[in-house]
């Protein structure tokens, strides 16, 4: 083993320096500063290069993390960097945003009373160095080929299926309805875990590799599936979930009751210079105001962080369960504590009460009962506990579905699940229209970056399968 490793038991656990609350809460940056040279080798060093590693198994994409650890480690970044990107096509992101306690760090078996490595924001560190020193280029194939495939969808899954594409030289179009790319990366998630350069170097580089992007582009305004089907000769459904679930409670029609991706789209657009009517006129906007966010996952800890960043008076946020039971990462909920976030467990809306727009939300308390059909307990209400809650804007983050693909793209034969994700064949992931293929969200339902990469892979090689068995057939 070189000297370079094996340093757990002599080097502690160290992230890179996170912000204090009082500075992160002035802006929407990143909350984490960049490792130095040494200190991302040093903690690459803590890693005990398992004969078979958890970290490796666990991260959905099959990263070789122990790999680039070791040349991270021995200061060999360029190196380290080309085995990071031959399995990620997006590192640095991922190095952002994944769950990482739920996936590698999660499972780092290093011994027992030592922390994890921390491989996330080594994995970003690698990235970021490659992109400041230039190593990070254009796609340029070795050879053109002419077969021309229409993505719809700019969000990492169909990101990373046109650059795996792009690679082998087919002709790429994106279709996004949105004015950017990016899908949930540039319009979901905020600044503060993301800052919005970081997805445009990516989309930018595509671009410059010859990828050609249609934006504000809507599959069922601008064209349907079939007028689509007809340009390309493989097409990939690449559209996420987008549609909120709802709540059903007395008042909840009142003004100032918002879904959370409006709410979180609109902050974003201010972030990127945009006018935003809606936020002008303060009706997307949580400046003054007593904020109540409803649920307890990752988009939930998103609207309330960036409330406490728009200058809310104060910011609560109820969800159904206990702190151990939430879906919400645990760092994101600590961080948004640290933040002033005021969090309401075992807590239910049960009206919201007001005149024209919302004033108080009627909320009652919980308690975990017997476990329900998955096994978790479920809560049911405490009798007589209400209580009213002051609030001027309350934001509704109860998870996505997705929309109603065949009736919006003009596609009635195009084959759904009764959930309404696209229903693929697992193995070549193709629906049931021949060429037409679907990854990520869509497929999924709601889930998480890295895994809409992974798919968005899967699906390029598919596709390459596809039209290269095509051309043999037509030979
Ligand atoms: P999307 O990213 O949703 O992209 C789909 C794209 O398709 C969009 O750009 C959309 O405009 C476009 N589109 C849709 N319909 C049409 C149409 N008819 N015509 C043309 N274009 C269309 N995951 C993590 O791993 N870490 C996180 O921290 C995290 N935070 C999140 C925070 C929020 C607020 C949300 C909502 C999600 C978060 N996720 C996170 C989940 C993650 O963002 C998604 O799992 C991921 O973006 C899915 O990728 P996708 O490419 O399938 O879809
Ligand atoms: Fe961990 Fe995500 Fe990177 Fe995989 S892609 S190593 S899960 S941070
Ligand atoms: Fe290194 Fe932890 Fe992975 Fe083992 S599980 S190879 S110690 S990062």
């Amino acid at each position: 083993m070189a000297d370079d490793l094996l340093k757990f038991v002599s080097i502690n656990q160290q992230m890179p320096t996170k912000r204090t609350a009082g500075d992160r809460k002035a802006d929407f940056d990143e909350i984490y500063d960049e490792f130095d040279t040494e200190g991302a080798k040093e903690q690459a060093s803590r890693c005990s290069q398992c004969g078979v590693p958890f970290c490796h198994i666990h991260c959905p994409l099959g990263n070789n993390i122990p790999d680039w650890l070791r040349l991270t480690a021995e200061g060999r970044l360029e190196d380290a960097y080309e085995m990071a990107s031959s399995t990620n096509n997006m590192p640095e992101i991922c190095g952002r945003i994944c769950p990482q306690d739920r996936l590698c760090e999660g499972n780092c078996v290093i011994e027992k009373d030592f922390d994890s490595v921390t491989i996330g924001s080594v994995e970003k560190y690698i990235a970021d160095t490659a992109w400041e020193n230039g190593w990070i280029k254009p796609i340029t194939p070795a050879a053109e080929r002419k077969e021309s495939i229409g993505i719809i969808g700019a969000g990492p899954a169909g990101l990373a299926a046109a650059e795996e594409l792009r690679k082998d030289g087919f002709q790429v179009h994106i279709y996004d309805r949105h004015d950017r790319a990016g899908g949930l990366l540039v319009y979901g998630i905020p600044g503060f875990k993301l800052e919005k350069d970081v997805v445009g170097r990516r989309t930018g580089r595509l671009e410059q590799s010859g990828i050609t992007f249609h934006l504000d582009y809507e599959i069922g305004r601008e064209a349907t599936l079939s007028e689509l089907r007809e340009k390309h000769d493989a097409l990939l459904i690449a559209t996420g979930v987008y549609r909120a679930r709802g709540l059903k409670a007395p008042g909840v029609g009142l003004g100032n009751i918002r879904e959370a991706l409006d709410y979180l789209t609109a902050s974003n657009k201010v972030g990127f210079g945009d006018s935003v009517p809606e936020y002008e006129s303060g009706a997307l906007n949580a400046e003054g105001k007593n904020v109540v966010v409803i649920g307890g996952g990752d988009t939930a800890m998103d609207c309330v962080r960036t409330a406490v960043r728009q200058g809310a008076k104060s910011v609560k946020c109820l969800y159904r369960r206990d702190r151990a039971n939430m879906p919400g990462s645990v760092r994101e909920v600590q961080n948004a504590e640290e933040e002033g976030v005021e969090f309401e467990w075992l807590c239910g809306p049960e009206a919201f009460l007001g005149g024209e727009n919302v004033e108080a939300v009627r909320a009652y308390r919980m308690r975990l009962g017997a476990p329900d059909a998955t096994g978790r307990q479920a809560p049911e209400p405490v009798p007589d506990s209400t209580f009213n809650i002051d609030c001027d804007l309350a934001i509704l983050a109860l998870g996505f579905e997705p929309e109603d693909l065949p009736a919006l793209f003009g596609s009635p034969e195009l084959r759904v699940t009764r959930w309404g994700t696209v229903t693929v064949d697992h193995a070549s992931m193709m629906t049931n229209l021949p060429g037409v293929f679907a990854a990520g969200d869509i497929v999924r339902g709601a889930s998480l970056v890295v895994w809409a990469i992974r798919d968005g892979c899967d699906a390029a090689e598919n596709i390459k399968s596809y039209l290269t068995a095509k051309q043999q057939d037509a030979a």
